[in-house]
């Protein structure tokens, strides 16, 4: 059994796919706390799943309403969204799962449960509702990345061990628990008879048993399988950050949801160029003769060879700024830049003639260093850059 499995997609076609906030809740721009939380009520009553058990469509407006609400209902994000609409939030804690955009049912029950009122419980709760489906673990690779497959975005094949349910498996309802994953138990204590919840000792939780298992399944009728699965990379991205794959993780035994593949970029490093955010950097080297008279120079950036032109007389130390030459922006603003650094090579060993050469200039005014203010310090010029 196959489960579909949403793709991974970039963080800007994701941005321009999401619906505004407000429009969610059906509220105007100047709402206020009490009218932002009421639009919030209405939507979550209507898509309520215990109203609509199995249907995706509520299921995808409960939850989309709930990250709305969760913004909207928070001064500080819902002044951060007003300025900056949804990249505020996507990009900056990771892609999907982090910052946003990733809440599941049970966030949502634990964080705003008050607002549904009576009636509504969270699921497998006095609701009356549907069952909670158990969710298999997260499965956990890294992959490595060029600079150019930064720079430019990549889709990469990888090959993961998933658990999956052993074909001509069937599971039955768990009779310990009825199914609902949870057994509830009284003790005595010194206030009078407590009622707890505990997760079933039978089905372990997920509210069914195993009933039918092919001979080279585990003993929770699950095989691994070897699957390939693609990852679209954006471009931007950076060392450290982890995407997710919807339900590419472990399946879990039942009626279950896969977990989700967690996947780690690491970048790796570049022969030439450094980076540093989106800007990378360049150290060039040129001849004594050559900062002299002047020279073009091929240098070489991220995608491919650029000419640039050093004009006579360029001074070591100095930095040249190639526009937009550098890495994107993850959300899509636009691109860093390459700065080149120009770094005079003196030469070590000199013949007679070229001693002697050195050796008149040594008293001659041309060779005696005079500054220009045009000719900032290291320190300015560093300074430049960052403002
Ligand atoms: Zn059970």
């Amino acid at each position: 059994m196959r489960r579909d499995a949403l793709q991974c997609i970039s963080t800007k076609e994701k941005i321009k796919m999401k619906k505004d906030f407000y429009e969610i809740l059906g509220i105007s721009k100047s709402a206020d706390a009490a009218e932002i939380k009421k639009g919030y009520r209405k939507q979550a009553i209507a898509h309520h799943p215990d109203k609509n058990p199995g249907d995706k469509s509520a299921e995808e407006k409960f939850k989309l309403a709930a990250e709305a609400y969760e913004v909207l209902s928070d001064p500080q994000k819902k002044a951060k969204y007003d300025q900056y609409g949804h990249q505020a939030f996507d990009g900056s804690g990771g892609f999907g799962g982090g910052g946003h955009g990733g809440m599941n049912m049970d966030d949502i029950f634990s964080q705003f449960g008050d607002i549904f009122g009576g009636g509504f419980g969270g699921f497998g709760g006095g609701g009356g509702g549907g069952v909670r489906r158990a969710k298999g673990s997260n499965l956990r690779i890294k992959v490595k990345l060029t600079l150019e497959e930064i720079a430019n975005g990549v889709e990469k094949k990888v090959k993961v061990k998933r658990k999956v349910q052993a074909p001509g498996v069937s599971y039955k309802t768990c009779s310990t628990c009825n199914g609902q994953g949870q057994v509830m138990r009284v003790t005595n204590t010194i206030l009078g008879r407590m009622q707890s919840a505990s997760t079933c000792p039978t089905c372990g939780g997920s509210g069914q048993i195993l009933d039918r298992k092919p001979a080279e399944a585990d003993s929770q009728g699950m095989i691994l399988e070897d699957e390939t699965v693609s990852i679209k990379i954006p471009a931007g991205v950076v060392d450290g950050m982890q995407l997710k794959v919807s339900n590419k993780g472990n399946d879990a035994p039942g009626n279950s949801i896969p977990g989700d593949l967690i996947v780690a970029i690491e970048e790796l490093e570049h022969e030439f160029l450094k980076r540093e955010g989106e800007n990378l950097h360049y150290d060039l080297y040129i001849s004594f003769a050559e900062a002299v008279l002047g020279i073009s120079k091929d240098i070489e950036a991220i995608n491919g060879k650029v000419r640039i032109k050093l004009e006579e007389g360029i001074q070591s130390g100095k930095i040249l700024r190639l526009k937009g030459k550098g890495i994107p922006n993850i959300n899509g603003y636009g691109s860093g830049d390459l700065l080149v650094h120009v770094n005079v090579w003196t030469p070590k060993t000199l013949n007679k003639e070229q001693k002697q050469f050195f050796e008149n200039a040594l008293t001659d005014e041309n060779f005696i260093p005079n500054p220009e203010k045009s000719d900032k310090s290291f320190f300015e010029k560093v300074k430049d850059m960052f403002s």
